[in-house]
């Protein structure tokens, strides 16, 4: 089965840096992992991949879809610098007052726009109700295709950068509860991610559990470590 491994650079790193994980990245030979790199909206230029299993992404997308939204970044320019995938209700933009609804928008800019969204759901704490992930994941696909195959990207809040993980039975746990809602909303099929403090010494016991791939964070900015655990999954 094809992996897909999402980096989530979030408000890091800087031109050298970024050259300096482009020109590994540009080098990196896997057979069966796809992999897309989001960095922040200013370093997209800087993004020149020349790798096939290789796409862009980005970490946001502004609802407006007018000229009067200042400070905010158009499908059009993201297709520019030929994003193709969308980051949207990550759990740091939810703390900041995203709601369900504004994901829901967003989800249907990113589709209306040949932009495919990653959706981020997860639980705040580890003793809430999963059945709060399920919520999200069905208010952010609210009248949207069905012809589409929803990304989403189950990360726990209390696991996202706290070096924390959950058990892999959880993992399986979650990713059976949202594959089973995706299917009771109707599409045929989904693409069902983990992310929260993966790191080279735990992804692959993460990666045993039954998801489709990864979202990393911190550790993208490793660009050894990253490509480690690239190269791990696509061997498996
Ligand atoms: C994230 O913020 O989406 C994430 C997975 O972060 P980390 O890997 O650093 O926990």
């Amino acid at each position: 089965m094809r992996r897909l491994i999402v980096a989530n650079y979030k408000m890091n790193g800087d031109k050298k840096l970024f050259a300096s994980i482009i020109k590994k990245i540009n080098k990196l030979k896997v057979m069966d992992t796809k992999i897309v790199l989001c960095p922040p909206f200013v370093y997209l230029d800087e993004f020149k991949i020349k790798n096939k299993f290789v796409s862009l992404g980005c970490q946001d997308i502004t609802i407006q879809d007018n000229s009067k939204s200042t400070g905010q970044i158009s499908p059009k320019m993201l297709a520019e610098f030929q994003v193709k995938y969308v980051i949207v209700g990550h759990s740091e933009r939810r703390k900041l007052g995203e709601t369900d609804a504004q994901i829901n928008e967003k989800v249907k800019i990113c589709l209306n726009n040949d932009l495919l969204p990653i959706i981020c759901v997860g639980e705040e704490k580890k003793s809430d109700k999963l059945d709060l992930v399920l919520c999200q994941v069905e208010r952010a696909l609210e009248n949207t295709s069905k012809d589409n195959t929803p990304i989403i990207a189950y990360e726990p809040v209390w696991a996202i950068g706290t070096g924390k993980i959950p058990e892999p039975s959880r993992i399986d746990r979650m990713s059976e509860k949202i594959r089973a809602k995706i299917k009771d909303l109707g599409y045929q099929n989904c693409i069902v991610l983990y992310g929260g403090s993966v790191n080279k010494d735990n992804f692959s016991e993460i990666a045993r559990s039954k998801i489709d791939g990864l979202l990393l964070g911190g550790v993208s900015l490793k660009i050894d470590e990253f490509i480690a655990i690239v190269k791990g999954i696509d061997n498996e």
